[in-house]
């Protein structure tokens, strides 16, 4: 349940609240290298949620999802499925800029996920629509794009269909016209989910505070890991000066620092081993 007392500000946000919290964060590493957060755009009311992979560069200068070329291609895609863009609620899982673009880091995936849960509790969308490989993980683990582009499953009670990114029809032409057959199965997907139970609250605030559980891990071990980055010969005097008596009693604090790093790594992976979501049933077309 979600409780109050754990100063838990992820779980009670509205979604105005949520995307100042975005803003302003500073959980992983890449806040320091964005331009601004992305929280993510559209129309909280949706029945439909598109979860891309991070910003990009155009994203980063102008704080909205899919406003590059592959934005332009998405747009495409939504109107082959009948969608109008701003009906529909469009995010991703880290919402800050990877530098370079490159991919997101699991420990950045965990500290930015509590933001998404918020984002699907508040929305509760009938159907969520993963967009390339990072989002997909988190609703169909272990799956290869190739074998399940374009299916639906049942997740939690909530119908999840996995797309390829649209930035893979960019890449490989080869591609575009298979993801626009994907895309053209998604009103009757969305019919198909109106049939269909929705999932229940206790299980979407199971799910936010998973989240949060496994973000307080990493983050801790991003703070335990921006110390081992520094040589220790550097932070042997300062550990001395700060922290003398308990740390001279120990013989080796470089070895007690590192089995530190390690207890909270493996915390962090119990974490997010727990918070792989149900598998139920499987909708193909
Ligand atoms: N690619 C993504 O995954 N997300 C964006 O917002 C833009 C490009
Ligand atoms: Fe915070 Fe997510 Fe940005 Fe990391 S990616 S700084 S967790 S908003």
């Amino acid at each position: 349940m979600a409780e109050a007392g754990r100063g838990n500000s992820t779980a009670t946000a509205s979604m105005k609240e949520l995307e100042a919290l975005v803003k302003t964060c500073q959980l992983c590493r890449l806040s320091k290298t964005r331009t601004q957060a992305v929280p993510g755009q559209g129309n909280s009311r949706t029945e439909v949620m598109f979860i891309g992979e991070g910003p990009g560069y155009h994203e980063d200068k102008q704080g909205l999802p899919f406003v590059g070329a592959a934005g332009q291609f998405l747009n495409e895609l939504l109107g082959i499925a009948g969608l109008a863009r701003d009906t529909t609620f469009i995010t991703n899982v880290v919402k800050c800029r990877p530098p370079n673009n490159r991919d997101p880091m699991p420990d950045e995936i965990a500290a930015c996920a509590p933001y998404l849960e918020r984002q699907i509790a508040l929305i509760n969308p009938r159907v969520i629509v993963t967009l390339g490989r990072y989002s997909m993980a988190k609703f169909f683990p272990g799956e290869r794009i190739s074998q399940i582009h374009g299916t639906a499953r049942m997740v939690d009670g909530r119908m999840c269909v996995a797309m390829y990114h649209p930035a893979a029809g960019l890449h490989q032409a080869s591609l575009a016209d298979i993801i626009r057959a994907d895309f053209r199965k998604l009103p009757v997907f969305l019919e198909q989910s109106r049939k269909v139970a929705s999932p229940s609250v206790a299980v979407v605030e199971e799910r936010m505070e998973e989240a949060a559980e496994a973000r307080e891990s990493v983050v801790h071990e991003l703070e335990t890991s921006v110390v081992l980055e520094e040589p220790i010969a550097q932070i042997e005097p300062r550990i001395k000066e700060e922290a003398a008596p308990a740390l001279e009693l120990s013989p080796e604090p470089q070895q007690a620092v590192a089995e530190q790093a390690q207890a909270t790594k493996s915390r962090g992976k119990r974490a997010s081993k727990k918070s792989e979501y149900k598998q139920m049933s499987f909708f193909e077309l």
